[in-house]
């Protein structure tokens, strides 16, 4: 069987994938807080991390991926009070249309997608072992991690105790023990949402959602924990100290792999920035295809510039791999070249050029070229519709396009702009449209 490498935070280094259990692959990702609709930021894991399952699926016999959903979270509440809707209305809507987008990008479902509110005796119960074992304590309505009482504490993140003490993102709370300890359950109010636990009515922090739904599908220990890069601390880091304390475990997870930002202009893309495009809006104006394409451009650890010229150009490759596809003859074999690549720490970059290979060669009218093009490029979620619908979507695109423009003309001219509008004419001339202004409007034609 071939060798698969993954590059592993917690060493920081590329290592052979040697699972605990070759005949069940399992595979934890840190999901979505549904307050808002994802961003391309956003997006990134969710395609790239789908592309490692379906790496795992062709290689191992069973694999179970389990994708939380955090639907308790301030950010939540705040929302849901901002726009006047039931919390549960909110997270919801949310949910489904982060599974749309999802669909969308080609991403198959994970196997299991817990709900945080689903698993909150489970978060009690490991909250109560953490305090029996002597790992936490409970302060005015709170209880909190003591990061003091795990000796290697810190180890995903390299941070040393000092420095997360200095660091500016660990917040200074009068009752805790040390500034470093975090939280595992807080009170809410009448207004919050809150469930009955041994230390009043509460709800449970960010992270023992995670160690606790991971715990549940997954078991105390297993094959890889994956999220973003912004994640390794606090979040992962706090989730390996609460599993392993509560368990009695040396790891909680094997293999850590975090993906790198996007970037807009080379800024990281984030809510907080306002820089963001949501996915919603790219699917709006291309395919989710040519979206999924565009987020395999980069490696997954390093950072991807996110612009819509990248997502037209991700349009214009599929063109071409599908105009290849086309005369594809009879089963097409997934491709040696394309495997390795993807297992040498998903190199989807590699990947993608091995694929234009095959098209190359099946442009020459090597049929089976073609039929393993087909193959490959659909074990990595591409080439999933037929080439005629393909295309056929683009000439609806295209007239969307050209409606549009000549909107944007007639209120050029409505304004008197007459530059503005002579400029869009000329543009969509260059592009064979020619323009008619009658009495009904403006008709157009290809010339
Ligand atoms: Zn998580």
């Amino acid at each position: 069987m071939t060798e698969l490498f993954f590059h592993n935070t917690l060493k920081r280094a590329k290592e052979a994938f040697t699972p605990i259990d070759d005949q069940h692959i399992r595979i934890y990702a840190c999901g979505p807080t549904v307050y808002d609709r994802i961003h391309v930021g956003n997006a990134r894991p969710v395609v790239l991390f789908d592309v490692l399952v379906r790496v795992l699926r062709h290689h191992f016999p069973k694999v179970t991926y389990v994708r939380n959903i955090t639907d308790v979270d301030d950010k939540i509440n705040a929302r849901a009070a901002e726009e006047g809707v039931s919390i549960r209305q909110l997270t919801e809507e949310t949910t489904k249309a982060f599974h749309v987008d999802c669909a969308a990008l080609g991403a198959m479902p994970p196997d299991i997608e817990p709900r945080a509110t689903d698993h909150i005796d489970a978060m009690i119960t490991m909250i109560t072992a953490l305090i029996t074992k002597g790992h936490a304590y409970e302060a005015e309505g709170h209880v909190l991690f003591q990061v003091d009482s795990m000796a290697d504490y810190g180890q995903l993140s390299r941070r040393s105790l000092d420095e997360l003490i200095a660091g500016a993102r660990v917040e200074v709370t009068p009752f805790k023990k040390a500034p470093a300890d975090f939280v595992l359950w807080k009170p809410s109010d009448d207004n919050q949402p809150g469930w009955e636990s041994p230390w009043g009515r509460g709800r449970p922090g960010w992270h023992i959602e995670c160690s606790a739904m991971s715990a549940a599908y997954l078991g105390e220990e297993f094959d890889i924990h994956a999220g973003g890069l912004d994640l390794i601390f606090p979040h992962h880091e706090n989730e390996i100290a609460q599993s392993r304390c509560a368990h009695g475990t040396s790891m909680m997870a094997r293999y850590w792999m975090h993906n790198g930002y996007v970037t807009v202009d080379g800024e990281k893309m984030s809510k907080s920035l306002g820089n963001f495009t949501r996915v919603a809006d790219v699917l709006a104006k291309y395919p989710g295809e040519a979206m999924r394409y565009a987020l395999m451009t980069a490696h997954y650890r390093a950072p991807l510039d996110f612009s819509m010229a990248g997502v037209a150009e991700a349009k214009s490759a599929l063109d071409t791999l599908y105009r290849a596809s086309a005369n594809a003859e009879g089963d097409g074999k997934v491709d040696d070249g394309m495997l390795s690549a993807l297992g040498d720490d998903l190199n989807t970059p590699n990947a993608l050029a091995r694929l234009h290979e095959l098209a190359r060669q099946a442009n020459k009218g090597d049929a089976k070229a073609a039929a393993n093009l087909k193959a490959s490029a659909q074990m990595m979620g591409l080439l999933l519709s037929e080439s005629s619908a393909w295309f056929q979507g683009d000439a609806a695109d295209d007239d969307a396009a050209i409606n549009d423009a000549i909107a944007a003309r007639n209120e050029a001219k409505a304004r008197k702009d007459y530059g503005e509008a002579d400029r869009i004419r000329d543009e969509l001339t260059a592009q064979g449209i020619a323009l008619e202004d009658g009495p009904d409007g403006t008709i157009w034609r290809r010339i």
